[in-house]
């Protein structure tokens, strides 16, 4: 398949660079609106590395990779842009659903040590036994966890998990079992985050819930590229969710920033 190059500029906010992986995900999850911002071939590596190394280098201090799609997921895509992404001396942030291979720890780790600033994880959860419905295609949530760990242990790469977004219909039994999982592997603690939704996928969730008026789709801020969707975050759910969090003894985070923060602290 031909290839193409990167067609719109990186976003830099709060010192970090949203960076995607330039291939579509193989899991498509249920809730995922990475298929809307997908290329319509494979992103030339190069040409995404190469719009990095654009970027003021005093402007950023965090790469995040895979916005678009799952880096560990597309092996081959990771393993060409992170030697790139690391020369930036940047630390680099990878989210993911997969479970990391030998052959994708290997990668990660060297990109650890390139970097200087470290290479941490963000494995992405929102369910637990549903996942195997909402999530089809991806590994185990258990496996997720064990890749993570192993990571951990073997190179020191940090992790979070990041149940993001929150699924409305998903029980706090799941939750919990997230929680537990997270802490009895290590985890750098638990971000949480919204759902982006379509109205009709909003009021499908929670009926009603779209007529009131600030619940009509909005653009989300972070797409590089033009998207809609209703932005979905119970606060008291929220509040209920870090008090789980806390009782387990797992730091609960609000967002990326504090996540990668903590987690930059201890490298
Ligand atoms: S793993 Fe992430 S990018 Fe891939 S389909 Fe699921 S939500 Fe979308």
């Amino acid at each position: 398949m031909p290839r193409s190059v990167l067609s719109y500029p990186l976003q830099v906010r709060d010192r970090r660079v949203l960076v995607p992986i330039g291939v579509p995900c193989p899991y498509r999850c249920g809730y995922c609106y990475a298929p809307e911002i997908e290329p319509s071939a494979p992103i030339d590596p190069a040409s995404i590395v190469d719009a990095v190394h654009t970027l003021d280098p005093s402007s950023f201090d965090v790469i995040q990779l895979g916005y678009d799609g799952d880096p560990v997921a597309s092996l081959g895509a990771m393993r060409a842009l992170l030697p790139g992404l690391a020369a930036t001396g940047r630390h680099i942030n990878v989210s993911t659903k997969a479970r990391i291979s030998e052959r994708a720890a290997a990668v990660l780790a060297s990109a650890h040590q390139a970097t200087g600033a470290g290479v941490s994880l963000n494995v992405s959860m929102s369910c637990w036994d549903s996942a195997a419905v909402l999530e089809a295609g991806t590994p185990h949530p258990q496996s997720r966890l064990d890749g993570a760990r192993d990571l951990l242990a073997s190179a020191g790469v940090p992790f979070v998990v990041a149940l993001r977004p929150i699924l409305p219909k998903v029980g706090d039994d799941e939750v919990a079992q997230i929680i537990s999982g997270a802490r009895d592997a290590g985890a750098t603690g638990l971000v949480t985050g919204p759902l982006y939704a379509t109205e009709d996928e909003a009021e499908l969730m929670e009926p009603g819930l779209v007529i009131s008026e600030h619940r009509h789709a909005t653009a989300v801020g972070w797409s590089p590229l033009p998207l809609e969707r209703v932005r979905i975050l119970d606060d008291d759910r929220v509040a209920r969710i870090r008090a789980m969090a806390e009782g387990l003894g797992v730091r609960h985070f609000t967002n990326n920033a504090q996540a990668l923060s903590e987690m930059m602290r201890h490298e």
